[in-house]
């Protein structure tokens, strides 16, 4: 285990030329403070996590002191916001600091996020208040505890900062930590500036530090192309079954390794709803739950418009094909990720045709009943095969019951059809049906109170969504739909 000094820093990025980056220093916080630090993410770094605690280090990993070995720098990039293309974007409020090397090899990129004004910050003010951070911080994790590919978070602070939103809240500070935090909307702020030599640096930098099997190929960047068609189809199966719906799909927002990136407004479905809609001012519903696997393929689209000069070719007609031909992936991978995920939800084995009607009907029922998604899921494992269909508590659930029971019946068969056999059955499915998710009112709850200076709730709920599969005695309660006060909280891009 290392203290902050022993980190080996090596930064790559900030080496690269300076069209890619600004160099900045953060500004530091007031009476900044440490919240809560993820021992999950300290030991990736090899860090220990307390030698955090101690002042100088809070005072370097918060941006308030020189840390020697990093190299502030914001990112340039642009990006497709709401489907109009914004030519400057950029790191506004978020700066890499370098980038740590373990001992085996493994290169985490840490950034503040938070850490005050860059070059790219516009209108501005380069702050994060502390409602969302907490948001971001908790929700990195779980994602991660869910198995979702996903930024990291390292620790959080707090400050006496006070900061301008709707209200005065208080200035935080969230270390967040990924291979790369390279974006779609990199590649797009060269294309649009028709940089093209940038374009390919760029585009070599990834290859040679993300995708490096990727070289050896005949032509690497069409493999790239293919390669982030492939990991976006599947994270947006895996954000579809378990019910996480991001808020803000802007291309500035797409990670090019497949990573969950930048969570603003998201949330969880606590009542099955197709159509929801987390982002309060997302007034069309563009990024609305079932929208998120046809906008990840619309986001994929700029991408490829993006690297076109990549690809060989004099007339551009043969790059157009050759993009097609990797977009075409997306369709078939995604269904694919998605119908295994349905089955194994439902603890199915064999692949039948008529599987994905099975899993559609009970989806539509709890739809029409506005079942609590998650818990469904994994109560379901518990239904048992010699128990008669109307004397299970979930049907109860549903306003149609008997619809409820003829499904439960087709399901029954369904696993009898395979020999299931239901202790195994329901090992499976715990598997991948969480018990607990960051459900909103669950945040809110860590948010009112850290706001009032107890930040025990924040290291309470990071402990229980490590493990999210795993039932924990006591923790019932963070188990339970939303109360009244929690199923319509209002949360905007105001962060
Ligand atoms: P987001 O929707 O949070 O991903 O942000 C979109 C863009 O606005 C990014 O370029 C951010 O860096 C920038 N941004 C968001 N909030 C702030 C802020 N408080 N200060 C400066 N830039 C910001
Ligand atoms: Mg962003």
């Amino acid at each position: 285990m290392k203290t902050l000094d022993q980190l080996r820093f090596d930064n790559t990025y900030a080496r690269l030329p300076g069209a890619f980056h600004a160099r900045v220093q953060p500004t530091p916080l007031q009476d900044v403070h440490l919240v809560s630090i993820s021992e999950r993410a300290a030991a990736l770094l090899e860090l220990d996590p307390h030698s955090i605690r101690v002042n100088g280090a809070v005072a370097r990993l918060s941006g308030s002191a020189e840390w020697p070995g990093t190299e502030p720098v914001a990112m340039c990039y642009a990006g497709h916001q709401f489907g109009h293309y914004v030519p400057q974007l950029g790191d506004g409020r978020a700066m890499i600091l370098g980038e740590v090397v373990n001992d085996a090899g493994e290169r985490w990129e840490l950034q503040l996020k938070g850490a005050g004004l860059t070059p790219f910050s516009r209108d501005g003010d380069g702050r994060a208040v502390l409602r969302s951070t907490i948001r971001e911080y908790l929700c990195s994790e779980a994602m991660h505890g869910l198995g979702i590919p996903t930024t990291r978070a390292l620790c959080m602070f707090n400050s006496a900062e006070e900061i301008y939103r709707e209200r005065i809240e208080s200035g935080a500070l969230l270390v967040r930590m990924a291979p790369s935090h390279v974006r779609f909307g990199s590649f797009e702020v060269f294309f649009y500036r028709q940089q093209y030599a940038a374009l390919k640096d760029l585009a070599d930098y990834v290859i040679d530090h993300n995708y490096p099997q990727l070289r050896e190929q005949p032509q690497p960047y069409l493999a790239l192309l293919t390669e982030v068609v492939e990991r976006t189809a599947r994270l947006m199966a895996q954000w579809q079954l378990v019910g996480f719906a991001h808020g803000v799909m802007n291309t500035d927002n797409m990670s090019i390794l497949g990573l969950t990136l930048d969570y603003g407004p998201f949330g969880f479905l606590d009542a099955y709803d197709p159509g929801f809609i987390c982002n309060h001012s997302d007034y069309r519903g563009r990024y609305a739950f079932d929208q998120q696997p046809s906008i990840g393929l619309w986001n994929l689209t700029c991408l490829a418009q993006a690297m076109l000069p990549l690809f060989d070719d004099d007339n551009g007609e043969a790059a157009v094909e050759m993009a097609k031909a990797a977009l075409a992936g997306y369709e078939p991978a995604i269904a694919q990720h998605y119908a295994q995920g349905l089955r194994a939800k439902l603890g199915l084995i064999d692949e039948r045709d008529d599987d994905q009607n099975l899993a559609q009907r009970l989806l539509d029922l709890m739809a029409g009943s506005g079942v609590d998604y998650t818990n469904l899921f994994r109560d379901l494992s518990g239904l048992a095969r010699d128990v008669p269909a109307d004397d299970i508590s979930l049907r109860d659930r549903f306003i149609d019951r008997e619809a409820f029971d003829a499904w439960a019946r087709d399901y029954r068969a369904r696993l009898e059809a395979e020999s299931s056999e239901d202790s195994a059955r329901r090992e499976r499915m715990n598997r991948v049906n969480p018990r607990y998710i960051l459900r909103n009112y669950l945040a809110q709850h860590a948010i009112a109170q850290a706001e009032q200076g107890d930040y025990a709730e924040v290291d309470r709920l990071l402990n229980l969504l490590a493990t999210p599969y795993e039932d924990q005695p006591g923790m019932q309660a963070y188990a339970t739909e939303p109360p009244d006060w929690g199923r319509h909280l209002e949360i905007s891009c105001s962060s």
